[in-house]
């Protein structure tokens, strides 16, 4: 029976086994990791995506099962039965999926394990998930934010810098001994468009180069990206959900369309929701 560990949680080595099968909090896999020896030569990261299944699992222990059900129906499971006929415990290192807007890590085979992912790479590189449809939709804010948490705890891990190991062009690319990160379709032979054609390396790089920023950004100029940047994010999305706004009985009509919200408009809906959230109803609007 697992469970979902955070960063409260005591953890030991658990690099004597394949298989690790559990669902932590960005900040328990940082604790975890730093527990974990490192046995083998680790000198890539690759990023993919699962393409399907990419819908929202229902929980962290439900995103967990999901995983290891993953392993048992497809990559564990016979060829001659439609699965990869791998040896079980062995399937992509790490697992990322966004719940109800929160990053979660399922560590699936331990990252001191070699095990099939990417053409080339799997002996030395460890392969990251993201439950996503990467051709579909590019990642998302929580997602970009999980990936650079994951790869901070490896580079502190295992030395890899969050830069990138190969730079040719998609489908060419041989390990280069310089450690860093790639996308599964760098690989010579991947024939994949992994982690999805709508996501690029430079995206990735620049959503890092912000978190980096914030690390040591002041309430003032929190508020000053908060007025001139979530202004535009909060508006669409309060424009989208109008009508789930008005089913909920938080507003009693939809608002006017192309009218932006502004932070005391999507406070004050916020004050609303925590009202009815209490059991008391909102002043009508
Ligand atoms: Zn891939």
């Amino acid at each position: 029976m697992s469970r979902l560990y955070t960063e409260a949680d005591v953890f030991c080595d658990e690099s004597g086994s394949v298989w690790v099968g559990k669902v932590f909090t960005v900040a328990g896999f940082e604790k975890w990791l730093a527990e974990q020896k490192l046995t083998r030569r680790l000198l890539y990261v690759v990023d993919h995506h699962t393409w399907s299944p990419a819908d929202e699992p229902s929980s962290p222990l439900s995103f967990c099962n999901r995983v290891q059900g993953i392993g048992t129906n497809y990559y564990w499971k016979k060829k001659s039965d439609g699965g990869r006929g791998w040896t079980w415990g062995y399937m992509p290192q790490l697992w990322l999926a966004v719940i109800k807007g929160e990053p979660y890590v399922t560590v699936g085979t331990h990252p001191s394990w070699a095990a099939p992912q990417c053409t080339h790479f799997n002996k030395e590189g460890l392969g990251i998930e993201t439950w996503w449809n990467g051709d579909r939709e590019r990642w998302t804010h929580p997602i970009h934010y999980g990936l650079w948490r994951i790869h901070k705890a490896l580079e502190a891990w295992a030395g890899i810098p969050l830069t990138r190991a190969v730079t040719g062009p998609t489908n060419t690319n041989m390990p280069s001994g310089k450690k860093g990160w790639l996308f599964h379709r760098d690989a010579r032979d991947s024939n994949k468009s992994c982690p999805g054609w709508k996501n690029d390396h430079d995206d990735l790089l620049s959503a890092w180069r912000e978190y980096e920023k914030e690390d040591d950004v002041t309430p003032d100029e929190v508020r000053k990206i908060i007025r001139e940047e979530m202004e535009i994010v909060w508006s669409d999305t309060v424009d989208r959900d109008q009508a789930y706004l008005v089913e909920q009985e938080i507003i009693s009509a939809p608002r006017a369309k192309g009218k932006a919200a502004s932070v005391s408009y999507v406070d004050s809906l916020l004050a609303r929701v925590l009202k009815k959230a209490v059991g008391e109803t909102p002043d009508p609007r």
